[in-house]
């Protein structure tokens, strides 16, 4: 840690600035990085330090952090009609575009779209919405809410109960009536003896069992992402989604797809769902929708579902929810930007889509590398995201003591090398900017292989 001047920015982070989701202990032995700008796919903090951030921000900053293109769209909207809010049968111009475009793009027709700031803030909205339609449509008990363990779907009370993480205990939750199915991470969880179509088939079972049990009558959805993301980057046992999605439609349960990581081209596709060969009764999109320069999530429902709640809503004329931001024509303005960019190619440039097709295969192939390391248990991804497991004995999965702090230690040597990648569990996970290049890929596995070696180096002899 550099000097702790009481007037450096470290100590003064420290001073004032409550911390989430940060090792504390780690952070005072090595104080804050205070980042002031981004350079590309790079962040520069006060010591004038660069990082390669390969995690994108928090899997958002898609575009890298200096894209004149989304800068000039806020910049233009903020001089044109700077904020406003979608109540009272009025809304911007902007958000009628939004909209529009999102309805186009979305894997169904007829969609509907429902603003917030965040991703947790949409799975909240989400689950009042069908809340208000189970009530509407005589059924209230129809209210639980079906997802997965280690599946993470935000911080709210409601988004953090859909989370299946066991640090949530800590506030209590989840509350009642959120049920966590198994993760359908086949390496982690699959038996001994059992192959993956097994797996998946026992997983499809459960979850019969699970709605059987509960009643069908008492489920209002089941939530999933294509890709678990802050999970560990778990794309799903092979056949998943074809196994459960008849079995939720023969009791009548909507199939929600979380694509607040996976949507607007993670996967090389435009949806996870896209390629994970599944079509979803609603989405919830959020960070890559305006990627990253601006607070918003947005609830997508398909037509049944938008169908039935506004046939619900208009029985007693009126929704009773929103965010004061909800459809800020800043961030309107900023996600028509973003898609552009990332779907249609802007100002020039080429769709940031194709490069993320394009370097997926070298990033598998950086992936696999690594992986042959006899510390490494396996490499999981998909398209632009992957994990390295670390293991202390390859052969059986046994991970290392948790006291050894393995990824926490790798990502932090990764730090000192100038790259950041995020320690998940005993994984490391990246997910760099669509707009890495050739040489930033080599650097961004040049750099973790340097920081694999050394602590595995120290914790394995
Ligand atoms: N869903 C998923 C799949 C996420 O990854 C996240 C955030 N990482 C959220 C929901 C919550 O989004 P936010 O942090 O914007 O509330």
């Amino acid at each position: 840690m550099p000097e702790d001047h009481a007037n450096s920015w470290e100590a003064r982070a420290a001073a004032h600035s409550f911390y989430g989701f940060t090792d504390l202990p780690s952070v005072r032995e090595r104080g804050t990085v205070v980042v002031t700008h981004g350079e590309g796919a790079y962040v520069v903090d006060t010591h004038g330090r660069r990082y390669l951030d390969a995690n994108s921000g928090l899997w958002n900053m898609v575009a890298g952090f200096d894209h004149p293109g989304l800068a000039a769209a806020a910049k233009a909207q903020y001089d044109r009609f700077p904020g406003y809010h979608a109540f009272f049968g009025r809304m911007s111009d902007q958000t009628v575009m939004l909209s529009e475009r999102l309805a186009a793009l979305a894997p169904f027709n007829d969609a509907k779209v429902f603003y917030t700031n965040s991703g947790s803030e949409a799975n909240d909205t989400l689950v009042k919405m069908l809340w208000f339609l189970a009530r509407a449509e005589g059924q209230p008990a129809r209210r639980k809410i079906l997802t997965r363990k280690n599946a993470y779907h935000g911080v709210t009370a409601v988004s953090a109960s859909m989370t299946g993480k066991p640090y949530n205990e800590v506030f209590g939750l989840p509350l009642d009536g959120f049920i966590h199915l198994t993760c359908p991470h086949y390496w982690r969880e699959g038996r001994p003896g059992e192959s993956e179509a097994q797996f998946t088939r026992r997983l499809a079972e459960e979850l019969d069992e699970v709605i059987t049990r509960e009643g069908p009558e008492t489920i209002a959805a089941f939530v999933a992402e294509p890709v678990m993301g802050a999970g560990g980057v778990i794309p799903p046992s092979e056949g998943y989604f074809q196994a459960i999605q008849p079995i939720l439609k023969r009791h009548g349960i909507p199939l929600v797809s979380d694509e607040v990581i996976c949507g607007f081209g993670r996967t090389g596709e435009v949806w996870g769902a896209d390629a994970l060969g599944f079509t979803p009764d609603a989405i919830i999109a959020s960070k890559a929708l305006t990627a990253g320069y601006f607070p918003m999530g947005a609830v997508i429902l398909g037509p049944e579902l938008a169908d039935r709640l506004q046939v619900a809503v208009d029985a007693i004329e009126e929704f009773p929810h929103g965010f004061t931001a909800s459809g800020h024509p800043v961030g309107c303005a900023v996600a028509l930007k973003a898609i552009e960019v990332i779907l249609d190619g802007a100002d020039g440039a080429a769709p940031l889509i194709d490069n993320v097709r394009r370097m997926t295969p070298v990033f598998e192939a950086g992936m696999a590398r690594l992986a042959q390391h006899p510390h490494i248990g396996e490499w999981r991804g998909r398209g632009l995201m992957g994990a390295l497991e670390a293991v202390a004995d390859k052969d059986s999965g046994t991970p290392f003591a948790g006291h050894l702090s393995v990824s926490e230690r790798i990502a932090n040597t990764c730090t000192d090398l100038g790259l950041i990648c995020r320690p998940l569990g005993q994984a490391v996970v990246l997910c760099p900017p669509f707009i890495l290049d050739d040489g930033q890929m080599d650097e961004m596995f040049g750099k973790l292989e340097t920081a694999l070696e050394r602590v595995f180096a120290e914790v394995a002899g």
